[in-house]
């Protein structure tokens, strides 16, 4: 009986009709109904959802340099776990991935894996230090094939390094991503800035902070003809930059993490450092700014922000812990609970929003492809009915560090198949 040859059987494609895919050399060899099973291995889909596998643009794996919280190995298997077939992983790695050689080396290290591809993001400026561009002509003619800048952890705040980076991409058509904080308003910063913010008496992080760094990006994108990506978008007024740019005509993309679509800064009372997060949660009114957006397509995708950090940099003081979360397993339940069971996305936008678009964004082929015959079988089968808390202790991360812990949530990852080759079975790592 041949191996390479999988039947998923009654699935909702993209939730819609129920179908047969049947997978053969890593290919989607054919998709309808009542297809013949003869020598696949069958999974049984009745009531699933077949998505096209998942794409995170913004994945910290932590290697080379803080293995203790995470390694490329542990991270994709993580991504697996959560449905993903390709992330992309942050430049702020020690040492920072800001040469062909590094981002080369986390490439290689994607491949070995063989649980998730793994597309190395290349740093802006050298050493993440702001000052100096890297050299991101030879990080994109690289094997690692970088179209994905950022100093993603610290924000390019120059004006004149950030003109000079979105010029330099637009000649093999990359994108800068900006985690937009200016650094002089949210120095010391220790939560979103408001009313909690004032009662505790924590430094506060202040919207502006955010999207005065977008606006002027988004105006030197238009000015250079160039693509801008925003990471992490998490107040209302970002919204509104960027669907201003948007109406423009301008080329700016943006994503949204799962925990800003759900979690606010009332949270932060507790002093529990799993909440301390950059950008830092926000208010009642920026989620719902934030779902709406996401919705209406405003914000393009959402990108999970996975930062695991080991227990002793989170369980400790808030002051001094450090700020992340874990995100890549629970990330599509948070999007289920948050935009599916409420009624604001369908199926089908899900795999617009978290497979098509970031795929997209990143220049990604291969992945983010519709589930049709002579496609790539990357993809993602969700059982939607499924309730359960999240256990921390059942993650294949290293590292524990998630606000959802004892939480019950919608959705599990059934399985999850990379060009063809199941990483997930029954909810499981293969
Ligand atoms: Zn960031």
């Amino acid at each position: 009986m041949s191996t390479d040859k999988t039947l998923i059987r009654g699935a909702k494609v993209l939730g819609g009709d129920q179908q047969d895919v049947l997978i053969e050399n890593g290919t989607v060899a054919a998709v309808g109904t009542g297809l013949d099973p003869e020598g696949a291995t069958v999974v049984e889909a009745a009531g699933q959802v077949l998505l096209p596998g998942l794409v995170d643009l913004h994945t910290h794996l932590r290697e080379p340099g803080r293995e203790d919280s995470e390694t490329v190995l542990t991270g994709t298997r993580a991504a697996a776990v959560g449905g993903f077939t390709a992330v992309h992983a942050m430049a702020n790695t020690f040492p920072v991935a800001d040469t062909a050689g590094v981002v080369e080396q986390v490439w290689r290290l994607g491949k070995e894996s063989g649980y998730c591809d793994v597309q190395p993001v290349g740093a802006v400026t050298v050493g993440l230090e702001g000052k100096q561009l890297a050299e991101l002509g030879a990080m994109a003619d690289s094997a690692a094939g970088v179209r994905v800048f950022s100093d993603d952890g610290k924000c390019v705040d120059d004006a004149v390094i950030m003109r000079r980076a979105l010029e330099y991409v637009k000649a093999f058509d990359g994108v800068v991503a900006q985690h937009a904080q200016e650094p002089r308003l949210t120095e010391g910063a220790q939560m979103n800035e408001g009313p909690v913010s004032g009662e505790l008496g924590l430094r506060g992080w202040p919207a502006v902070a955010e999207e005065s760094i977008i606006a002027r990006d988004v105006l030197l994108a238009a000015h250079v003809g160039s693509r801008v990506h925003i990471c992490h978008l998490s107040t209302a007024g970002s919204v509104e930059i960027v669907r201003w740019a948007k109406s423009k005509g301008w080329n700016v993309t943006a994503e949204v993490t799962p925990h800003h679509l759900l979690l606010t800064d009332e949270l932060v009372r507790s002093y529990d450092p799993v909440y301390k997060v950059n950008p830092p949660l926000r208010t009642e009114a920026d989620v719902r700014a934030l779902r709406e957006a996401l919705a209406d397509g405003t914000i393009d995708c959402v990108a999970t922000d996975h930062a695991p950090h080991p227990s002793e940099d989170k369980d400790c003081e808030w002051a001094v812990a450090a700020m992340g979360m874990v995100g890549l397993e629970t990330a599509l339940s948070v999007v289920q609970h948050t935009m599916v069971d409420t009624g604001l996305l369908d199926w089908a936008a899900v795999a617009d929003r978290m497979s098509f678009r970031p795929a997209l964004i990143g220049r990604l082929s291969g992945h983010g492809r519709p589930v049709s015959t002579g496609e790539p079988a990357n993809l993602t089968l969700v059982d939607p009915d499924y309730r359960g808390a999240v256990d921390p202790a059942g993650f294949a991360s290293r590292s524990r560090n998630t606000p959802y812990a004892g939480l019950e949530l919608p959705g599990r990852v059934t399985a999850t198949f990379l060009r063809g080759k199941a990483t997930v079975l029954d909810g499981k790592l293969v």
